[in-house]
């Protein structure tokens, strides 16, 4: 066990909160799994909210999780120092769409400060961008994921039920202008929906000196009619080396994406594919909800719950570091997705895992 050092300081959450120190000096200093993987990534969802309804995501009428059933900014941060303390040194912000959640910076600013932590990186939807680029670059945020499915406004629409492209346009613009490390477009792809699209957004994502990924659909939350839209990565990728060279790169962003080089540009070309080509052998990660359930694998159902542990011990990180360690014991061998889409074979939606 070891000593953290608390100190009270006025939050957005709450009147005066604890704000944990991390501390370097843990005996065990690092989290690995039953199976000897080494658990050095986090990606942490701060809201279950969004300000679209992508189709592939959300159902049309989402019911929202209250706000007391939501870790508050302060926990957010507990938690993440913990995991930090624990070897953790790449986070990542999501959602939901993490820049909906109110005084989202001021957690980001503290995140940034985080001794231990190398890489803090976020996945948006891009709509907040315009406004809040600059700020989240000033707190420390390395990279950004956007997602980006089409070009074209009405499909947009269509896609995010509620989505405005030209906003998400002059986020990404804000983006470059903010100085981000290899901002990375994410498209989801789907037959029949953007799947003629997949030049143009590689033409895009070069123009524009960024790197693009493709993400297999999951079958995440119930959602009807997915079976009918799935594309493979190497479909996708044989129909792009109909137009572009694509060399193979050994680079990795420490995730799941395989990378091509398209020569001549600095934009990586990736393919995340969960179906197609699983990557849990080398699985590095761990998710946790804005709910405080910490899922070892995406593709799985069991979950170890955090909140109660927080709000039985507020302010003590021994617990929850404890608790944390035990996750370990529940982190499966790999997830098992099929192609039968139709089917959930995740009873959550991915607004609900963080992407
Ligand atoms: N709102 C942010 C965004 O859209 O980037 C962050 C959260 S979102 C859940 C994270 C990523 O998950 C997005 O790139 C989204 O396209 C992807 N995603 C959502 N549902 C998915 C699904 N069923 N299959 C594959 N990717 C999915
Ligand atoms: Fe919101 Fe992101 Fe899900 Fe779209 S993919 S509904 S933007 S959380």
């Amino acid at each position: 066990m070891h000593n953290e050092t608390l100190r009270p300081e006025a939050t957005p959450d709450g009147a005066a909160g604890f704000v944990p120190k991390v501390t370097t000096a843990h005996a065990e200093g690092t989290l690995v799994d039953k199976y000897g993987r080494r658990i050095t990534y986090v990606r942490l969802s701060i809201t279950d909210r969004c300000d679209f309804r992508c189709t592939y995501c959300m159902a049309e009428e989402m019911t929202f999780l209250p706000r007391h059933e939501v870790m508050s900014l302060e926990e957010c941060l507990q938690v993440a120092s913990v995991f930090v303390g624990l070897g953790v040194s790449k986070l990542r912000i999501t959602g939901g769409e993490p820049l909906v959640r109110k005084d989202a910076l001021w957690l980001l600013e503290r995140l940034g400060a985080l001794p231990g932590l190398e890489q803090l990186v976020m996945t948006t939807n891009g709509s907040q961008l315009e406004r809040y680029a600059p700020a989240l670059r000033a707190a420390g945020v390395r990279r950004l994921n956007i997602s980006l499915d089409t070009l074209r406004a009405d499909r947009f629409k269509a896609i995010t039920r509620i989505g405005d492209l030209a906003k998400v346009l002059r986020g990404i613009q804000a983006a470059k202008a903010a100085g981000f490390q290899r901002t990375k477009l994410n498209a989801v792809m789907m037959r029949g929906i953007n799947d003629d699209e997949f030049v143009d957004l590689v033409r895009f994502a070069v123009d524009h000196g960024l790197d693009i990924s493709f993400i297999e659909e999951m079958p995440l939350g119930e959602i009807h009619g997915r079976s009918g839209t799935f594309i493979s990565s190497e479909e996708t990728r044989e129909r792009l080396a109909a137009h572009f060279t694509l060399l193979p790169s050994t680079e990795s962003s420490g995730g799941p994406a395989r990378y091509w080089r398209i020569p001549g540009s600095e934009s990586r070309v990736g393919f995340i594919s969960p179906h197609s080509h699983n990557f849990c052998d080398s699985c590095n990660r761990v998710r946790v909800t804005a709910k405080g359930e910490l899922y070892p694998c995406l593709g799985q159902n069991d979950a170890l719950h955090l909140l109660p542990v927080l709000r039985a011990h507020p302010g003590e990180n021994a617990p929850l570091r404890q608790a944390i360690i035990d996750s370990m014991g529940i982190k499966p061998y790999g997830h098992d997705f099929t192609q039968q889409m139709d089917a959930p074979q995740v009873v959550r939606f991915m607004s609900m895992t963080g992407g």
